[in-house]
């Protein structure tokens, strides 16, 4: 089968290297706009069980993978004074360029063609020239815009802003902090993603920005402003930049998800809030489901409507649970009255898929101090 992949993510390089393993035969070329070291942003994180979909799928890649992982079970919450530590979770971190470095050298073993510098414009052409076309090309998919007529996206630009930098400072958990100023609420989403640098992402509602004044600071302002804001959790240790800007959270679904030969994978077909840090999972995890539906046909108008049935019940139970998860953040002043615990037990429970059995069975400590304290509050 001849395949056009757009896209050398996780999404289109992990389903070029699943089909190329399957069938040394494939002809698969990958294009990629950016150089093989260009990246954006800073680590990103897997659940336990996102690693074991991965071992199952690729034991080499996974091999990797999980050797260069910075790994932790703890998730702290940190409000006002008070760091409260939530442990039984499972998540491990890798530096966005370390695993995307893993897949290339994948693929360059398997022997197929990453072509870097190469962004494509026409995909017209290139639809035409294959068996199939995958559109791995991310959350601003070119071929999302070009087809639109035919995938029917559904866009929502969210009213967060949010930015995403690094720090030497490192958090050793899933660490969530909340700090307030005069301008409103700032919420910090930190993991150390290896030995030196942890990813340091904030946001805050649209009141808060607009007080701040943040579009009249330059890049500098910005990022020293905001290390003030985090004084107490930095250490001392700066915010590293690059290129961080604010962004909003661009909520993508498509009513159809491929036409014809042509299908769509990972952020370009739909994304979920990094709040609850799925992105590379699902784009990872559609590559895999994707090239199942190549194990029982040949055919790739069955294959590609077997995806569509298959995974989005899936991906549409995810995304509930991060919409929940996503506005609760937006909404997250309505929660800075809570204490330290209650906020932590708030924060644990947002997005409806951890309940309190789940917690006392992960962290009895934890529910045991929640019960403590949370009674202690309501007898004042
Ligand atoms: C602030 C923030 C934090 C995040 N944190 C996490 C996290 O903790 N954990 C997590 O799992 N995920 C996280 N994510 C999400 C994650 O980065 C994405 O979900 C993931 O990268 C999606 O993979 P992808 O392969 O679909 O797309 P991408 O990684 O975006 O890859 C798409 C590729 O296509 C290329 N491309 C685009 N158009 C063209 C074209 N026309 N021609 C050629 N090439 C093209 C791009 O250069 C890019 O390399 C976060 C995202 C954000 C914004």
């Amino acid at each position: 089968m001849k395949i056009n992949i757009i896209g050398g993510g996780p999404a289109g390089m992990y389903f070029a290297i699943l089909m190329k393993k399957a069938d040394p035969a494939h002809e698969i070329t990958v294009y990629e706009r950016n150089g093989p070291d260009d990246t954006f942003g800073w680590g990103v994180v897997f659940s336990g069980k996102t690693l074991r979909n991965l071992r199952a799928a690729d034991e080499e890649s996974h091999a990797e993978i999980t050797r260069a992982f910075a790994a932790w079970d703890n998730v702290d919450v940190v409000h006002r004074r008070e760091k409260i530590s939530i442990h039984g979770n499972s998540f491990s971190g890798i530096a966005r360029l370390q695993l995307l470095k893993i897949l290339q050298r994948r693929c360059e073993r398997l022997g197929f063609q990453l072509l870097f510098r190469t962004e494509v414009l026409d995909l017209d052409s290139l639809k035409a020239n294959c068996d199939l076309l995958v559109a791995a090309d991310g959350v601003n998919s070119t071929a999302r815009k070009q087809y639109s007529r035919q995938f029917l996206p559904r866009m929502d630009v969210r009213p967060n802003r949010y930015i995403w930098y690094g720090t030497n400072r490192l958090f050793h958990g899933l660490t969530l902090t909340f700090r307030e100023n005069e301008t409103g609420v700032f919420a910090a989403h930190s993991y150390k993603f290896n030995q030196t640098t942890s990813t340091f992402i904030i946001e805050c509602d649209q009141e808060t920005w607009s007080r701040a004044d943040f579009a009249t600071m330059s890049d500098d302002e910005t990022r020293e402003y905001l290390e003030k804001v985090f004084a107490p959790d930095l250490d001392g240790q700066s915010l590293l930049s690059n290129n961080s800007k604010w962004i909003n959270f661009l909520l993508v679904k498509n009513d159809n998800w491929f036409f014809e030969n042509v299908a769509m994978i990972g952020d370009a077909l739909h994304t979920a809030h990094f709040s609850i840090g799925s992105g590379t999972k699902l784009a990872l995890e559609d590559a895999i489901a994707l090239f199942d539906c190549f194990g029982g046909t040949a055919s790739v108008s069955a294959a590609l409507r077997d995806f569509e049935k298959t995974r989005k019940p899936v991906i549409e139970e995810y995304q509930a649970a991060a919409f929940e998860s996503m506005r609760w953040f937006e909404n997250a002043r309505d929660y800075m009255h809570l204490s330290p615990i209650e906020l932590a037990f708030a924060v644990m429970t947002r997005s409806g898929k951890v309940d309190y059995e789940d917690l006392q069975r992960r962290d009895p400590a934890f529910i045991a101090l929640y019960e403590k304290q949370k009674t202690v509050g309501s007898r004042q």
